[in-house]
């Protein structure tokens, strides 16, 4: 066990504010930790329940200095914060996941170079800088394929699938010419996604592998068990593994990764920060991914991962508002999670719900009645 242990009493922060840094807060406050939460959004659902906000922007020096003096240790819930911020406050306070890791996952072609040289497979793609480089990535793709904004991209927004050189040149041009990769299109059987904490003295918990599915971009449910071979299982998790350990990596990482037809495992991209397919992890497993990200930011033995029920989670995005609760309510296996936002807008996450029942069919017959009702 680590001898430089953050014990319970000690104050830890957030960069961010949005429903994965309010999760994190809550498993901070329930293990008795005192918390920060920066964010310019001034009604931030992390920031509303922390014990302090610091209401500023991500590179605003006072902020940073501000959330250096108060925390022992800095984590993050987003993965564009940006990498001097962590630098910075690294200087004061213990920081995980490092601003070099999280440098790696901000940017698409970084990560599948990253994950490639760590033995991992990845689509066919190749990194667009100029429209001189577009000939040159559709020889290495084909088409279709997708073309999508290296960084800041997320939920399939900055995302187009492009079947000709003329269509690539037009879509780069509507993405203002700014870096992109060009991906060779896969035809999918599965998506699954494996979330790990780890801690820096290297011990890691993989939590059980997700199967997801997502509708326009946005990810609709995740079902645990999934539906793969133990194969596929065992491989999923021991490549997260491996990921981790050659990043020397301190926190919660988030793993996607694609099944194709013919059954090969494909990397899609990872995230520094736990994951909205683990929101299962809140209700089905012994420790949850915030409770991990709260252990192994503060040093902590990692905490058990243990599936403890079959599980089914539903996102509630706002195109559901307004909602009728007495019908989620209704049914004593689901397990309801709300962000805290006032504003219901289409696409916005607004919360989620995890169905536990004895095997994952019923889980998922549960889960796919109760949103029928609510849609
Ligand atoms: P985001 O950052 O928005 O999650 P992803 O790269 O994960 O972006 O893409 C979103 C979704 O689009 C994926 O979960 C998958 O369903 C689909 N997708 C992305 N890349 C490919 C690909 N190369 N082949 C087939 N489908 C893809
Ligand atoms: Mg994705």
């Amino acid at each position: 066990m680590s001898n430089n242990m953050i014990l319970p009493g000690a104050t830890i922060g957030v960069l961010g504010g949005g429903q994965l840094g309010r999760m994190f807060v809550v498993a901070a406050r329930t293990m008795g930790y005192k918390t920060v939460v920066l964010d310019p959004d001034k009604d931030s659902p992390a920031g509303l329940i922390a014990d302090q906000h610091i209401c500023s922007d991500y590179e605003d020096a006072a902020g940073l200095a501000q959330m250096a003096v108060l925390c022992d240790a800095v984590t993050t819930e987003f993965e564009n914060v940006p990498a001097d911020s962590l630098r910075a406050l690294a200087k004061s306070c213990f920081v995980s996941p490092s601003a070099e890791a999280v440098e790696i996952a901000q940017n698409r072609g970084r990560e599948k170079n990253y994950a490639r040289q760590a033995g991992l497979e990845t689509a066919p793609f190749k990194t667009i800088l100029s429209a001189d480089d577009i000939a040159a990535a559709a020889e290495i793709t084909g088409f279709p394929a997708i073309l999508k904004l290296s960084s800041l991209g997320y939920d399939g927004k900055g995302q187009a699938i492009v079947n000709s050189v003329d269509e690539i040149t037009e879509k780069f041009k509507e993405f203002a010419s700014v870096e992109c990769v060009l991906e060779k299109m896969l035809d999918l059987k599965q998506e699954v996604s494996v979330i790990l904490g780890r801690n820096s003295d290297g011990d890691v918990a993989v939590f059980p592998v997700a199967e997801n599915v997502h509708v326009n971009g946005i990810l609709h449910t995740s079902t645990v068990p999934a539906n793969v071979s133990a194969e596929i299982t065992e491989q999923a998790r021991a490549l997260a593994k491996a990921l981790a350990d050659s990043l020397n990596y301190v926190g919660i990482l988030a793993v996607e990764f694609f099944i194709t037809g013919d059954n090969r495992l494909v990397f899609n991209e990872m995230a520094p920060r736990p994951h909205n397919s683990g929101h299962y992890t809140l209700d089905a497993t012994v420790t949850s991914q915030y409770e991990q990200q709260v252990r192994s930011l503060c040093g902590l033995p990692v905490g058990d991962a243990r599936l403890t029920s079959a599980v089914v989670m539903v996102n509630l995005l706002g195109d559901l508002w307004p909602l009728d609760w007495t019908k989620l309510l209704a049914e004593k296996g689901l397990k309801l999670h709300l962000y805290g936002k006032e504003e219901a807008r289409p696409g916005r996450k607004m919360g989620h719900y995890n169905v536990l029942a004895e095997s994952v069919g019923q889980a998922k017959e549960i889960a796919d009645n109760v949103f029928k009702i609510i849609s």
